[in-house]
């Protein structure tokens, strides 16, 4: 293992820390706040990004609390990646892309803007090939069915 908290290893800069109680994804393990989950083992979550930057863009993250990569052993950045890779296959297959990207920022100048280690997984058409389309908005209903479908997908893989 990397001694990653060692005195030489430069920390990143973040303005987004909150007490881990007021983090919003914690909330969302906890069920305190609602989310479109999509899965869930002992370990991982996985659930619609409510600003997407395509239908069916989904975040996955490690329940425990951490707000960055470094926050985390090796063994859990091996899982939460092995369950991103299955959520991509689920994401793709649901919403018809025919690619996908992963994005894990780290650290206010990254953009990460929630301070709890998250994987984006986002699906990408060919017709969107070469651009990186804004941030759009669904309908609770639309949410609702594309997180359905992702989950139907999810339960063929397992
Ligand atoms: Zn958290």
């Amino acid at each position: 293992m990397f001694e990653l908290n060692s005195d030489r290893q430069r920390r990143v800069p973040s303005s987004f820390s909150v007490p881990q109680e007021e983090c919003i994804f914690c909330k969302i393990v906890a069920r305190t706040a609602s989310s479109y989950r999509v899965y869930e083992d002992e370990q991982y979550i996985a659930f619609l990004d409510t600003a997407p930057f395509a239908k069916g863009h989904t975040l996955v993250c490690p329940k425990k609390h951490g707000e960055t990569i470094w926050d985390m052993s090796e063994v859990e950045i091996a899982g939460l990646f092995k369950v991103a890779s299955k959520v991509s296959m689920a994401v793709v297959n649901a919403v018809g892309a025919d690619g996908f990207r992963f994005v894990q920022n780290n650290g206010e100048a990254a953009n990460q803007v929630v301070a709890h280690v998250h994987v984006h997984v986002i699906p990408v058409k060919m017709e969107d090939k070469g651009r990186f389309a804004g941030r759009k908005s669904f309908g609770p209903e639309e949410m609702e069915s594309t997180a359905n479908t992702i989950r139907e997908e999810m339960s063929r893989l397992t």
